[in-house]
């Protein structure tokens, strides 16, 4: 099982500063708790202050065929937006992000885990629930599950043709990460200030 909690409300805030963001909410899978009356309030005053394009409120976002028609359907008010703003566990924003390949895509919450059944994720990009959701600076691609060493810096050096030094059937995640960035033109997150990993939020390290 896994809780999302929303990211401190400042945060979420900046990312939809002077822009227009399409919000997508998934009320989950039974496995994951989601922060409903907290991210609905939060809502409502972005759509006051006129920062709201549209928005979706569905379940099972990561599975991608179900969330295709919903983009599809919507995607005159996404191409409004200059981002995209999701409300869900880390897999639903990677999901999100794979697809709409072109747009920023944000995390409004941080993903943790809690004791219990753990559904398996029929996908290839996956949430570690670290606690601390890195998302937002590394273009929607999970440096923690995409990097064998987990790095959230940057690239350890050691790639060799574009793939991984530690497994060489895999791609460097941090390549991934670089080319992403680039692509939706956000290349300066890179030069935001070192990540200095709290993990205190991480069961598996805590333990
Ligand atoms: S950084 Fe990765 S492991 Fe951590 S919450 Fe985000 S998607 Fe999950
Ligand atoms: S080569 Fe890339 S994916 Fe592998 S450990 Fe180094 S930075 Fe991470």
């Amino acid at each position: 099982m896994l809780i999302t909690e929303l990211k401190e409300k400042e945060a979420i805030l900046s990312l939809a500063d002077g822009k227009k963001v399409f919000i997508i909410n998934c009320h989950g899978c039974r496995e994951v708790y989601f922060p409903l009356e907290e991210a609905e309030a939060l809502q409502k005053e972005m759509e006051s202050a006129g920062h709201v394009t549209g928005s979706i409120t569905t379940d099972y976002i990561c599975n991608p065929e179900n969330m295709k028609l919903r983009l599809e359907k919507n995607m005159a008010k996404i191409e409004a937006a200059d981002a995209v703003l999701v409300f869900s566990c880390g897999v639903g924003v990677q999901t999100i992000s794979e697809y709409l390949e072109d747009k920023p895509v944000y995390a409004a919450c941080d993903t943790y885990p809690q004791p219990g059944f753990q559904g398996v994720t029929p996908l290839e990009y996956d949430c570690d629930q670290c606690g601390e959701c890195y998302l937002n600076i590394t273009g929607g691609i999970c440096p923690i599950t995409a990097c064998s060493k987990s790095l959230v810096n940057g690239q350890c050096g050691g790639s060799k043709n574009g793939k991984c030094e530690v497994d060489s059937e895999m791609e460097c995640g941090w390549e991934r990460i670089y080319r992403r960035l680039a692509q939706i033109g956000r290349l300066d997150l890179l030069k935001c200030p070192t990540q200095v990993r709290n993990f205190a939020t991480d069961q598996e390290t805590a333990e």
